[in-house]
Parts: C-alpha cells; sequence; structure tokens
C-alpha cells in the first residue's frame, strides 16, 4: 500500500531516471512530492469559443481534431505536428515543433483541450504555437482551469509533477494525519490538511490556494517556533555561573576608553552584565550594524567575567579578524592583568602583561593549550579551531561569537552539544553565551530564527560618524574616480578596492580578477602610489602581512577580495571602490562599506556595476540612499528573499515559509500558538502526530 512514507524510487511508475531527478529537487517520499507546492498558477479556466479569440491573448479552448499531419524538414531537421481544431463556433490551426510522438496522439476524431497564447501566421489567421494540451475527456489537469506550476528541474516538468501528485492525492489522502491540532484549525479558520493539500496544488479559484498557501505557511512557521521555544526552554534549565556586576569596575574601565559609549552600547552592555548575574545562560544577539561598535561591549562582558575570576573566550569567523580582534583587545586591556592567547589554525600566540613590552610569544600548540587548560589564560581568542576536540578550558564562563551568521549550522550546532564537556572545571554548568552579528536582521525575522535567544540592538552609531557618501559611477567616470582617489591618497587617506566573491566555487577566478586588477592599478593607474593586494589565497602570514602594512599606512590602496567583507577596522581607508557591484546582496554590500567611514573623517563608496541594466542600478540605488543596514536589510529581503538574505538557503526551511517570513503577524501568531501548546504539553505526548511533523521538521531544517 502506497502512503505517505513511501520512498518515491520504491515505485514502479517513477522510473531511475525520475527518482534521480525527484531528489535533485530533495523529494524522497510520497509526502515531500505533496509538499511540493506549485510557485504560480496559470489561469486557463476559462474556455473560450474559437471564434472569439484574437492574437497576442492567452486562451483555453476545447474541440475535436479535424485535420492532423505531421512533417520533417530535412533541412532544418526539425519536425512539425500541424491539427486543425473546431469547435461549435469556428476552427483554429495549432502547431508543435519537434515531438514527432504526437502524430500518434492527435489523431482525427479526437477532443482536446489546449491552452497557450495566439500567434498569427503569415497570411494573418490566428494559431497556437506549441500549446499545453490533453485529452478533453480527462480531468482538467494541464489546461481548462488554474494550472499549477512548479519549480522544475531537468528531466521533471510541471506536466510530469502534476500527473504524478493527482494521482498520489488521490490514493493517499485517506491516509493523511493532520499534525496541526483541530482547534488551532478552527481557530485560525485554516483548511484541514486534505483539503488544503488540493487547493494548494489543483484549486479551483485563487481563493481556495491563497488559503491553503496560509495553512502550511502557518504550519512551517509553528513548528519552527515550537522547535526555538523547545531550544529555549532545554537552555533555561541549564545552570551557569553568576557573574557579579562589577559597577565600579566597568566604570573604571570605560572611563578609560578614547570615546563616549553611545546610548545603546550602554544599553545594550547593561542588558548582558544583568543577564551575567542570573545562573541561567545568557543567550543573547547583540544585533547591530556595522561600525556600531559591537567590540566593545564584548570586551567591557569579558572583562566582567575574567575579573570575577573566570574565563572567556571570542570566536571569529576568519583568521583575519581573530588576529585583529587579538591586537583590539591587547591594546583595551593593556593596563590589566589578562592575559590574551590567540589561537587559530595558523596563530598560537600568547600576550601576557609582562611580555608585551617586548610583543607577543608565539608559543606551542601544546603549551598553549596546557595553559589554557590551566586557567593561567584568561581570555582566549580564535577561529573555529577554538572549538576543537582536545580543547579544554578551565572555567570558561562565557563565549563571544562574533559575526555569527557567518559560521556554519554544524559548527553552532558542535559548539552547543559539547560545551559542557570542554570545561572542566564548571561540572554541571555551562558558559553564557553571547553572539554578534553585524547583519541587520529585521524584527520579523530575528523572532522567526533567533525567536531562542534575547536580543540587544545597536541602533545608533558613535556620534562622530558621517555619512558615507555612495555613488553609482558610469564607466565613462572611471578616470575621475581614480584622480579622486589619487587627491585623498595625498591628504593622507587610504582605498579599498574590493573585487567581491562571486561564488565559493569561483575562487580561483576571484583570485586572478584580484591579481589582475592589482597589475593594473599598480602598473597601469597609480604608478606611483602603493598598491597592495589580499585574497583568500595567501597564507595567513601572508594576510596577515598586508593587513598590519595597510593598517600601518605602508600601503595606500588595498585590491581586496571578501576577504576584508567582515569586521576589518582600519579607520584610515575612506574610499572604497567596488567592482561589478550589482553581482551582489545589498546587505553584502553594505557589510563591504562599513570597513570605511570608521572615523571623523568623510568617507566616500563608489559603485561600479558590470551591467548596465536599468534593474541593476535601481537596486543600488538603495545604497546611495540610505545608509541605515536596517533600512537596507529590509529592501534586500525584499529584493532577495530571506534564503538569500540569510544565507539559510542551506536550512532548507520551505519557501513557503520563507517567503511567509516577512509576514510579521503570521509569525506571531505562530508564536503564540507554539507557546500556548508548550505550556500544557512540554514534551508534546498530548499531541503524537505534531510531535512526529516536529522530528521532521527538524531533521529536513537541521535546526540547532
Ligand atoms: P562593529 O560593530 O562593526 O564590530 P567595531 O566594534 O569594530 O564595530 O567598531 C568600529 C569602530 O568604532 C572602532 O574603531 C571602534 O573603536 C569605534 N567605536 C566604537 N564605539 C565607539 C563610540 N562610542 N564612539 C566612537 N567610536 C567608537
Ligand atoms: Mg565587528
Amino acid at each position: 500500500m502506497v502512503n505517505l512514507d513511501t520512498e518515491l524510487d520504491s515505485l514502479p511508475r517513477i522510473t531511475p531516471k525520475y527518482a534521480k531527478a525527484l531528489k535533485k529537487l530533495r523529494l524522497f517520499t510520497v509526502s515531500d512530492l505533496l509538499r511540493h507546492f506549485p510557485f504560480r498558477y496559470d489561469d486557463y479556466s476559462a474556455i473560450s469559443p474559437i471564434s472569439e479569440i484574437s492574437p497576442g491573448q492567452t486562451v483555453t479552448i476545447c474541440g475535436e481534431i479535424i485535420k492532423s499531419k505531421t512533417t520533417r524538414t530535412w533541412k532544418r531537421k526539425m519536425t512539425i505536428t500541424e491539427v486543425e481544431i473546431r469547435d461549435g463556433s469556428g476552427k483554429i490551426k495549432a502547431v508543435w515543433f519537434n515531438q514527432p510522438y504526437l502524430s500518434e496522439q492527435l489523431v482525427l476524431g479526437k477532443n482536446i483541450r489546449m491552452s497557450g497564447k495566439i500567434s498569427v501566421d503569415k497570411k494573418n489567421a490566428p494559431y497556437f504555437s506549441n500549446p499545453v494540451w490533453e485529452m478533453a475527456v480527462r480531468e482538467a489537469t494541464n489546461t481548462g482551469r488554474l494550472v499549477p506550476v512548479y519549480p522544475e528541474t531537468e528531466g521533471l516538468s510541471s506536466r510530469w509533477l502534476r500527473w504524478q501528485i493527482q494521482n498520489f492525492l488521490k490514493i493517499s489522502l485517506s491516509s493523511l494525519n493532520d499534525p496541526l491540532p483541530p482547534l488551532i484549525l478552527k481557530k485560525l479558520n485554516l483548511p484541514p490538511i486534505e483539503k488544503a493539500l488540493r487547493y494548494i496544488h489543483f484549486p479551483s479559484t485563487l481563493d481556495h490556494a491563497l488559503i491553503a498557501q496560509k495553512r502550511f505557511a502557518f504550519e512551517e512557521m509553528f513548528l519552527l517556533q515550537l522547535k526555538s521555544l523547545q531550544v529555549r526552554n532545554v537552555w533555561q534549565k541549564e545552570q551557569a555561573v553568576k557573574i557579579n556586576f562589577d559597577e565600579k569596575l566597568i566604570q573604571s574601565f570605560v572611563s578609560k576608553l578614547p570615546f563616549k559609549l553611545t546610548n545603546a552600547q550602554r544599553k545594550a552592555t547593561f542588558e548582558i552584565l544583568k543577564d551575567l548575574e542570573k545562573s541561567r545562560p545568557l543567550n543573547r544577539l547583540l544585533n547591530g550594524d556595522v561600525g556600531s561598535g559591537k567590540t566593545v561591549v564584548a570586551a567591557i562582558a569579558s572583562l566582567q567575567a575574567i575579573s570575577a575570576g573566570y574565563q572567556a573566550a571570542i570566536m571569529a569567523p576568519t583568521e583575519v579578524l581573530a588576529h585583529q580582534h587579538f591586537l583590539t583587545f591587547s591594546e583595551l586591556f593593556k593596563d590589566r592583568e589578562i592575559n590574551i592567547a590567540l589561537l587559530t589554525n595558523s596563530y598560537k600566540i600568547e600576550a601576557k602583561p609582562r611580555l608585551r613590552s617586548r610583543g607577543f610569544a608565539s608559543i606551542k600548540r601544546e603549551n598553549l593549550l596546557h595553559n589554557i587548560k590551566s586557567g593561567e589564560i584568561n581570555l582566549i581568542i580564535g577561529t573555529h579551531a577554538l572549538i576543537q576536540e582536545d580543547i579544554r578550558f578551565k572555567n570558561l564562563a562565557l563565549i563571544i561569537v562574533d559575526e555569527q551568521h557567518r559560521f556554519g549550522v554544524t559548527q553552532r550546532a558542535y559548539l552547543q552539544q559539547n560545551i559542557e564537556k570542554m570545561n572542566d572545571g564548571l561540572p554541571g554548568k555551562i558558559p553564557h553565551f553571547l553572539t554578534m552579528t553585524a547583519t541587520p536582521i529585521p524584527r520579523t525575522l530575528a523572532l522567526a530564527f533567533f525567536g531562542n535567544l534575547d536580543i540587544s540592538l545597536l541602533d545608533e552609531m558613535p556620534k562622530d560618524r558621517k555619512k558615507i557618501i555612495t555613488q553609482i559611477v558610469d564607466p565613462q567616470e572611471r578616470n575621475k574616480t581614480y584622480e579622486f582617489v589619487r587627491q585623498e591618497v595625498k591628504n593622507g587617506r587610504q582605498v579599498f578596492v574590493i573585487l567581491p566573491l562571486v561564488e565559493e566555487s569561483k575562487v580561483l577566478t576571484e583570485v586572478r580578477a584580484a591579481v589582475a586588477e592589482h597589475k593594473r592599478l599598480s602598473e597601469n593607474i597609480f604608478p606611483d602610489l602603493k598598491v597592495g593586494l589580499i585574497h583568500g589565497r595567501l597564507k595567513s602570514a601572508e594576510k596577515e602581512k598586508v593587513m598590519q602594512e595597510f593598517s600601518a599606512k605602508k600601503l595606500d590602496i588595498l585590491v581586496a577580495t571578501a576577504v576584508v567583507e567582515v569586521g576589518i577596522d582600519i579607520s584610515n581607508a575612506t574610499v572604497m571602490i567596488i567592482e561589478d557591484a550589482d553581482r551582489f546582496g545589498l546587505s553584502q554590500l553594505h557589510q563591504f562599506r562599513g570597513r570605511i567611514g570608521r572615523s571623523e573623517h568623510q568617507s566616500y563608496c563608489f559603485l561600479f556595476a558590470g551591467s548596465d541594466s536599468a534593474n541593476a542600478k535601481k537596486r543600488l540605488r538603495a545604497l546611495v540612499q540610505y545608509s541605515d543596514g536596517f533600512k537596507i536589510a529590509e529592501v534586500d529581503l525584499k529584493q532577495r528573499g530571506p534564503g538569500e538574505f540569510l544565507g539559510t538557503r542551506q536550512s532548507g526551511l520551505p519557501d513557503i515559509a520563507m517567503e511567509n517570513i516577512a509576514n510579521i503577524k503570521l509569525v506571531q501568531i505562530a508564536r503564540e500558538e507554539a507557546e500556548n501548546i508548550l505550556k500544557t504539553d512540554a514534551q508534546l505526548k498530548k499531541h503524537p502526530l505534531l510531535k512526529d511533523a516536529l522530528k521532521k521538521f527538524q531533521e529536513k531544517i537541521h535546526l540547532e
């Protein structure tokens, strides 16, 4: 018996060729296929009399085949199938190319339905060219109704999918169990599962399709919220060490900073320090635009933990950034008895107050690990090298993950699962967990995806910042831009030229592009200036050297790939040129741009668009117009959808939920209903169907 869990490739009617294509779409079971939803519907529902159709229209007709012939043009190696169809009102021709098998099906006397656009032939007579068709005796599936159009892949057409789905709907609807409790369906006025499935695949009206979409969007969001609340509940049962808020300590640290904290920084700092005082682990996302000053907030939290006698760790997504943090923290804590280590795959460095005057000491990995384990090191900064199996801490009480969206889901999961084992000296306790991100996350998304976290917002920039002047530059103005660059360098400023990453798999192409651009700029355009180059294929030590030279003003211009996208802080850099800017998401461009405008000097960002299309320019205009990352994120979200925006493609959250994530009301209702259920049934024991659906959902999206 076929049921929802039946594997598609076990069915005789699904040949291996189709099974393979289905797998490509990640469709494995009957249930997966039924949940492969159309992304639009072609409205072929109205059947027109042939006499009333006119060229240019897209119409559906129904009639009898009165002529049919298939010819082969030898010259152009084509087959042409031509039929003539008649209904009560008139007749019309239809033509298909290169479908020789049609001649066997489209035979005289058959009645067919046909949908498509009407063209005119040389004699100005209307005809159908390559229309969609089916036998009139068959149930309206591909014509004569609202026809679902599905995401396709090679060898898997919507036509084929319609046929299969229609069949499976017939044989499996009776075995369908609805994971959504009837009470919720009733309360929200949503259709039960079997109705919703029929409505979404083969709606008789668009309203039916919409209400079905609403149901499934709610369902996905509801499961997501259940999951995130469960994670949160588990987290809240964990124990962490209480770290008292030492106001004097913090005040003295803040008073020695070279700047005044913004109100947003104060508020976030306060929220974090208050959380640290609790025995339940802090689990907070510090969400602030590029340049809003997250690092110093992280420093204050670390200082508090370290002064209370614990260790703190900071994890950054790239070695360049980890190294920069190491330097920043060494500077911020230079007057304090705090031992800092940098641990990445390339660096094992220790900085102890006594040694600092003589620079930093490189150290053998095993010695460093020993010093971390013994507690001699108070602050450990690193990349994901920090969470390798053999690392043990003495009493790690706080972990800070910078640019957390850059870490893979698996790394985050690993960290959360192994956190307890990593800490020898604090049995039964887990560290407080602070994540930071520079991707401003619109509220709805934050709620939908990070619903299990508390959030602190840095929605205010340091006061001395000037708005970065951003321009989309016409190709003819390139030289003018270069003149401007020269002028700024003369004034003592520095310049980034960004050649961003196109695709992960194209690293080599990108490196080549960067090398070529570096050559062009250093030899032809700015032979008199010092032009450096940094890209992903350089060794860490080489990258480091280049960054240090740039930072020490030994370079005027730095040609860079995406390696400088996150975190880099060089406040003397005031000009940025971004090549091929149109290929990138607005949020990513905003991140690049965040490398400049970090001081009191006026900064400039010049965008060159590789394509000249008006669309590309229109998209980029959001960057010219807005400097607020939250605003840009919203535009970006609208343009690209949340999957691209958050980089959660890999998370596999179904498109229908993704599309509805920007719908704050839906998210909120899902959240409320999830809270309601968990209040009385935390383990979902009374809702076995829901529990089962949640398990499957979790497997599908690999949620931590
Ligand atoms: P991000 O939030 O992007 O990580 P950073 O922490 O790197 O930003 O801070 C950007 C720059 O702003 C740094 O050079 C930092 O020293 C400086 N900064 C941070 N807070 C303030 C402030 N309140 N006033 C002035 N400058 C600040
Ligand atoms: Mg940062």
